[in-house]
Protein backbone atom coordinates (compact mmCIF):
# COMPACT_ATOMS: atom_id res chain seq x y z
CA UNK A 1 0.00 0.00 0.00
CA UNK A 2 1.32 3.59 -1.05
CA UNK A 3 2.15 5.81 1.85
CA UNK A 4 1.71 9.52 1.81
CA UNK A 5 2.90 12.54 3.99
CA UNK A 6 -0.12 14.02 5.66
CA UNK A 7 0.27 17.82 6.70
CA UNK A 8 -1.81 19.25 10.13
CA UNK A 9 -1.95 22.67 8.92
CA UNK A 10 -3.23 24.19 12.36
CA UNK A 11 -0.01 23.37 13.61
CA UNK A 12 2.50 24.58 10.62
CA UNK A 13 4.39 27.19 11.35
CA UNK A 14 5.46 28.07 8.14
CA UNK A 15 9.04 27.40 8.32
CA UNK A 16 9.22 25.83 5.13
CA UNK A 17 11.60 23.61 6.11
CA UNK A 18 9.45 20.31 4.77
CA UNK A 19 9.48 22.18 1.69
CA UNK A 20 12.86 22.72 0.73
CA UNK A 21 14.03 19.21 2.03
CA UNK A 22 11.39 17.35 -0.52
CA UNK A 23 13.39 15.25 -2.98
CA UNK A 24 9.85 15.17 -5.00
CA UNK A 25 8.78 18.89 -4.84
CA UNK A 26 5.43 17.36 -3.51
CA UNK A 27 4.91 20.33 -0.56
CA UNK A 28 3.78 24.07 -2.04
CA UNK A 29 2.43 26.62 0.12
CA UNK A 30 -0.58 26.51 0.54
CA UNK A 31 -1.88 30.41 -0.27
CA UNK A 32 -3.42 30.38 2.91
CA UNK A 33 -2.67 31.37 7.26
CA UNK A 34 -4.07 29.04 9.49
CA UNK A 35 -5.59 30.13 12.24
CA UNK A 36 -2.31 31.28 14.29
CA UNK A 37 -1.42 33.69 11.21
CA UNK A 38 1.24 31.17 9.75
CA UNK A 39 2.15 30.45 6.00
CA UNK A 40 1.36 26.92 6.22
CA UNK A 41 1.82 24.16 3.41
CA UNK A 42 0.14 21.24 1.86
CA UNK A 43 1.14 18.05 0.25
CA UNK A 44 0.27 17.62 -3.51
CA UNK A 45 -0.62 13.97 -3.06
CA UNK A 46 0.45 12.50 -6.68
CA UNK A 47 3.54 13.67 -6.26
CA UNK A 48 4.52 12.35 -2.73
CA UNK A 49 6.34 8.48 -2.43
CA UNK A 50 6.27 8.59 1.32
CA UNK A 51 9.77 8.83 1.88
CA UNK A 52 9.25 10.99 5.12
CA UNK A 53 11.94 13.19 4.88
CA UNK A 54 9.28 15.44 5.97
CA UNK A 55 8.11 14.03 8.97
CA UNK A 56 11.66 14.10 10.14
CA UNK A 57 12.61 17.46 9.06
CA UNK A 58 9.71 19.17 11.15
CA UNK A 59 10.22 20.93 14.28
CA UNK A 60 6.56 21.25 15.33
CA UNK A 61 5.77 17.57 14.70
CA UNK A 62 2.95 18.33 12.19
CA UNK A 63 3.27 15.79 9.34
CA UNK A 64 2.21 12.29 9.46
CA UNK A 65 2.97 9.67 6.85
CA UNK A 66 -0.08 7.47 6.49
CA UNK A 67 -1.86 4.90 4.80
CA UNK A 68 -3.20 6.12 1.28
CA UNK A 69 -6.71 5.33 1.16
S1 LIG B 1 6.97 12.04 2.32
FE1 LIG B 1 8.78 12.53 1.04
S2 LIG B 1 7.93 12.83 -1.03
FE2 LIG B 1 6.20 12.97 0.41
S3 LIG B 1 6.00 15.15 0.85
FE3 LIG B 1 7.33 14.26 2.46
S4 LIG B 1 9.44 14.57 1.72
FE4 LIG B 1 8.05 14.84 -0.02
S1 LIG C 1 8.40 21.85 8.46
FE1 LIG C 1 6.48 21.69 9.66
S2 LIG C 1 6.15 23.75 10.52
FE2 LIG C 1 7.65 23.94 8.85
S3 LIG C 1 6.40 24.44 7.02
FE3 LIG C 1 6.65 22.20 7.07
S4 LIG C 1 4.81 21.42 8.14
FE4 LIG C 1 5.00 23.63 8.58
Amino acid sequence: MARKARINTEKCKGCYYCLDICPRKAIKKAGKSNEKGYDCVEVVSQMCNGCGACYIVCPDCCIDIIDDQ
